[in-house]
């Protein structure tokens, strides 16, 4: 039997073959999540000007000095600033204008009194004031966030929808980000159908081809559905080389394990350098991973569980760096066993299809059903993988480590 190779040993294999890609320039819309390929520094201020942080009266703070509830002062009222207008009058000693949230404050003014302590008399002439206020009360100045030179975003970030409002608030709109990955993939398998026709003996229905897509667009890459292709060579070589040309990494699954017919692993090693993996992990041992031409090929296994696990496990880290990420890889998070982790030693790291519920003081693990690789209805239910190394398992109570799944 093949030596198996740790997770990491597998992992490290992996991304130290990948590369990211080029820089692109992109709409500021497509650029969430996407990594920033070059820094932006900011060429404006931000606030641009000094305005009121709410609705209430322009004044000179010196003005309210010993205002309450019960001796309020009287100031005379000039004009209405609304947002978005530039105002007429300076506030002189005595004198205040209305002014609206996000409007200019006006020449003069060094504070704000909310309108909530305030009350017009006079038929609108005066302003009667109870609070007092200090200087800069309620005020923000001109570059409080951002002053031109200030670095807004360091090359390598990973855009999130503060950053692209940042970036639309200093009329930037396009900005070069790190290529996407388009990521092409095909199943391969002669037991294996599409379609609502009854099964024949033998049959299966292909489901690692959707949940693979819906992962692929979860983490925001392109995709290339290649669909379901017989385990026939030419019909594989044929949808490797379009691969070739249409995408920067693919992804096969089946046919990467023992068995015989796997005409993907022979086509696969004319065309390319592919390893070909046993790793010490349950599920999802087979990977194969090479280079054909210029693409990195990711050969998932068959079992559904398994493929879904490999992906998370190698094909999304490698598929982040190249789209420029740095840590391509999920945490991990300590939680405790909500029930016993029952196994058996074979050599092997098994990742349980766990429900974490992180709502109590420590999250709390417990199985999310079915615990075998063909089986994806406890994959359907888990919002994690619980990580039992070598062993016999552990008990209710235990500490144990996870990795999230969405
Ligand atoms: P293989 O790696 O090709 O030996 O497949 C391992 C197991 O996974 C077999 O039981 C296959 O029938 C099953 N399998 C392979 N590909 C798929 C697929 N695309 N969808 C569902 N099951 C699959
Ligand atoms: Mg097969």
């Amino acid at each position: 039997m093949k030596r198996m190779i740790s997770l990491e040993e597998a992992q490290s294999y992996v991304i130290k073959n990948v590369d990211a890609l080029e820089g692109e320039n992109v709409l500021l819309l497509e650029g969430r999540n996407k990594v920033i390929a070059e820094p932006v520094v900011s060429s404006e201020s931000i606030p641009p000007f000094d305005n009121t942080a709410v609705d209430g009266y322009a004044v000179k703070a010196i003005d309210t000095q010993g205002a309450t509830e019960n001796s309020p002062v009287s100031l005379e009222m000039l004009e209405t600033i609304p947002a978005g207008k530039t105002p007429t009058f300076t506030i002189d000693q005595g004198k205040c204008s209305k002014i609206m949230t996000g409007a200019p404050l006006p020449d003069g003014a060094d504070a704000v009194v909310m309108v909530e302590w305030t009350e017009q008399s006079d038929n609108g002439l005066h302003v009667t004031i109870r609070k007092e206020v200090s200087e800069g009360q309620h005020i923000r100045q001109s570059g409080e966030d951002l002053v031109p030179g200030n670095l807004v975003i360091p090359k390598g970030t990973i855009l999130n929808a503060a950053h692209l409002g940042l970036l639309a608030s200093l009329g930037i709109y396009e900005i070069s980000t790190v290529k996407t990955p388009t990521v092409g993939i095909f199943s391969t398998g002669d037991e294996l159908i599409e379609g609502k026709q009854p099964l024949k003996p033998g049959q299966i229905r292909d489901s690692n081809r959707f949940s693979l897509l819906a992962l692929l667009e979860r983490d925001g890459f392109q995709t290339v559905d290649f669909g379901l292709i017989p385990d026939d060579e030419e019909a594989i070589e044929e949808t490797i080389k379009k691969a070739e040309t249409s995408c920067d990494a693919l992804i096969t699954t089946g046919g990467v394990s023992m068995g015989d017919f796997d005409y993907v692993k022979v086509v696969l090693n004319r065309l390319g350098r592919m390893q070909w993996m046993q790793v010490a992990i349950k599920p999802a041992k087979p990977l194969a991973f090479g280079i054909v031409g210029q693409l990195p090929v990711f050969g998932l296994p068959g079992n559904p569980v398994s493929s879904m696990v490999s992906y998370e496990l190698f094909a999304r880290p490698a598929l982040k760096k190249m789209s420029g990420y740095t840590e391509p890889y999920r945490p991990l998070f300590f939680g405790v066993a909500a029930q016993d982790f029952n196994r058996k030693p074979d050599g092997k790291t098994h990742y349980f299809r766990v429900l974490v519920d992180v709502t109590q003081e420590t999250p709390q693990i417990q199985s999310a059903g079915h615990q075998g690789s063909h089986q994806l209805t406890g994959m359907a239910g888990a919002n994690a993988l619980a990580i039992l190394p070598d062993g016999i398992g552990t008990t209710q109570g235990s500490k144990l480590q996870f990795l999230f799944l969405d």
